[in-house]
Parts: C-alpha cells; structure tokens; sequence
C-alpha cells in the first residue's frame, strides 16, 4: 500500500487525511523530519504560507522536503502549499521551496472574493471540479515544462511539472476526491518506477 504524508505544522491537515484515506492510501501526519522517509508522496496543505514557512525552518523540513523531490516521490501543494512550493512570489524577495519554476501572487482574487466555488475543468482529473478557493493566490507565470492544468477567469489555478503538483484552491474540502485520486495515482506510478 502506497503511504502518502500530510505536512502537519499548521493548516488544513485532517481534511487531507481523511481525503487520502478514501482512495485506499494509507495517510500519515508529519510532525518530524524523520517522518519523511516512510513516505511515498507528501501533501503540503493550505493554511498560512509564512508561519509553515517559519515552523519548516525550524523543525528543519526545508531541505528535507526539497531532498523528497530530488529523489522523484511527488509532492503536491494546495493553497498555501503552492505557495510553498514557487520558485518566485510577486511582491517578495524570497521563495520558500522552489520546487516548481512558476511565480505565485497571494491572496490574488482580492478582499472581496477572499472565498468562492467554481466548478473548474482540470485536465487529467476531469471536468465540472468543484473547487473552494480560499483566500487563494493564483499562478501569474509558469516555465515551459510546467503544464497547467485548469484556469479560471485566465489565471492559472492548477498546474503540474515532473513530480509536483498543485492547486491554486482546497480539493480536500468537498466530496469531489479525483484530485486526491489522481495525486493518489501519481504516488502509485512513481513507487513502481523508483522500486524498478
Ligand atoms: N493566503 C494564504 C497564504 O498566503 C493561503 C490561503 C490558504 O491556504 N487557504 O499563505
């Protein structure tokens, strides 16, 4: 059975689990570093991008996250995981991972819109997602090899490059679970892969 890990520093983690539970992946909470080398793929959940940024530091998953992508097991950020995972943020000087060539704005749909559903067609997963953003940022620049994967009123909002994913918005929190299947697929693949 495949062991997919939610980082649990802060953020939506148990919505995660139970997400990854349902497509027949065992689910673990990542408190430490050590943790890390159980898994087979790593979810980094939305929450608050600077205080996970904080809480990494300290507990030293920085590097240790980093080193999971280089050794190809997949990573997929929701929300405030994306953000994590940008090589660039509008606005600042630093990134946090830079697991993905893309530039993330925060916080992107305004005070106003801070939180909205819309039903997103996301290639690979399916058609009619429904999908929560929440205070969400959105993608506003992507290399070549990332691929996008939904878009919605012309920004990018999902998007996939080698090992890693993400979305711009929180796809634990309804019932709709393809996305979690797909990232549960991704995991799948990689494991028969790495262990040929
Ligand atoms: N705006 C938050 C941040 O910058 C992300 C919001 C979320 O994860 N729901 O970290």
């Amino acid at each position: 059975m495949i062991k997919i890990g939610v980082l649990a520093l802060q953020g939506a983690v148990r919505e995660h689990i139970r997400a990854i539970e349902k497509t027949g992946a065992s689910a673990l909470e990542i408190k430490q570093v050590g943790q890390l080398k159980e898994l087979d793929g790593l979810i980094l959940p939305g929450g608050e991008s600077t205080t996970m940024r904080r809480l990494m530091d300290s507990y030293g998953f920085t590097d240790a996250i980093r080193d999971l992508k280089r050794e190809g097991k997949p990573i997929f950020g929701t929300c405030a995981g994306l953000i994590l995972m940008a090589s660039a943020i509008e606005g600042q000087a630093d990134a946090h991972l830079g697991l993905m060539d893309m530039t993330v704005a925060r916080n992107a749909f305004g005070r106003q819109v801070a939180s909205f559903e819309a039903k997103l067609d996301v290639k690979h997963v399916g058609d009619a997602f429904q999908a929560v953003f929440i205070r969400a940022p959105y993608i506003t620049e992507a290399a070549p090899d990332v691929e996008v994967l939904a878009v919605y009123q012309d920004r990018i909002v999902a998007a996939k490059q080698d090992n890693c994913l993400c979305t711009a918005f929180h796809p634990e929190l309804t019932d709709d679970n393809r996305l979690i299947a797909y990232f549960a697929e991704m995991v799948e693949q990689s494991k028969k892969t790495l262990a040929s």
